[in-house]
């Protein structure tokens, strides 16, 4: 469950989210959608804690991210348990962001070590184990660069999906990839919703929108202009902003 209320962030002088309300239930789908630098990337990095932002309120699971409410200061991510909660926030990138030195099986097992303090065979078997649910059980012992682009972002998938996330960000995940590839990780992105698990997808591609989504978010500099089912949104918006961008993207 993500409550988020009222989020603002400034790069310098410039007002990137300008109070950013966004509810994500249990269980759902939430794609976001919107033009180029409207603050899409910024949000899902402030739920995941690789920013910070300057006011509002969010939650995960009920605990904050960000801002400690006991003392008001930001929170020390490499304390012990913040660090745990953080690692059950899975984030998969447009870019693969595998590590090029060690194989497909390795960048799915080295968190579980280094995080988890797993032992290495309990890790592999792990690894293994969420590869071949990705389709990837016979590339388990390749590296990045002998993979296709759609494999590597399913490795990135089995990454995120060992450390048992209670919530998955997806952030243009099919963006960098050849368009005969992206179907393959659409895929793997649908049956993981289908097993109920909480997704918040950043995407362009809007016949994933309409078929997955429980609730899709339009964003416009830094605000959520409209939520609401995804034929509500994309089938009939209420606001010009979403008419005139869905006239360009549609
Ligand atoms: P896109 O669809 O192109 O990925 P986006 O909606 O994800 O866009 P963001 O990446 O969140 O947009 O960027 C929002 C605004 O913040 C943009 O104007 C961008 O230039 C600015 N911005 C993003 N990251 C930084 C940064 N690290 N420093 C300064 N400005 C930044
Ligand atoms: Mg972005």
């Amino acid at each position: 469950h993500v409550d988020a209320r009222g989020i603002t962030k400034y790069y310098g002088d410039h007002q990137v989210l300008c109070g950013v309300d966004l509810t994500v239930r249990s269980g759902e789908v939430s794609c976001i959608v919107g033009p180029s630098g409207s603050g899409k990337s910024t949000f899902l990095r402030c739920l995941n804690s690789l920013e910070a932002y300057d006011d509002g309120s969010l939650r995960v699971n009920g605990q904050h991210v960000g801002y400690d409410l006991r003392d008001g200061k930001y929170h020390e991510w490499r304390s012990k348990d913040f660090a745990s909660f953080r690692s059950r926030i899975g984030m998969v990138f447009q870019r693969f962001n595998l590590f090029g030195h060690l194989n497909a099986e390795e960048n799915v097992a080295c968190a579980l070590v280094e995080v988890r303090g797993m032992n290495k065979s309990a890790a592999k078997s792990r690894a293994i184990k969420e590869l071949t649910k990705m389709g990837l059980a016979e590339h388990a012992h390749k590296r990045p660069h002998q993979l296709s682009g759609g494999q590597q972002q399913r490795v990135a998938i089995a990454r995120a999906l060992a450390m048992d996330p209670e919530i998955m960000l997806f952030d243009e995940p099919t963006s960098a990839l050849d368009p005969e590839l992206v179907d393959e990780v659409l895929e793997a992105m649908k049956s993981l919703a289908r097993e109920g698990m909480t997704m918040v997808v950043v995407t362009h591609e809007m016949g994933f929108a309409r078929e997955v989504a429980d609730t899709v978010h339009f964003f416009d500099a830094g605000v959520v202009v409209e939520s609401g089912r995804p034929d509500e949104v994309l089938g009939n918006p209420q606001m010009d902003r979403t008419k005139a961008f869905l006239a360009k993207v549609l």
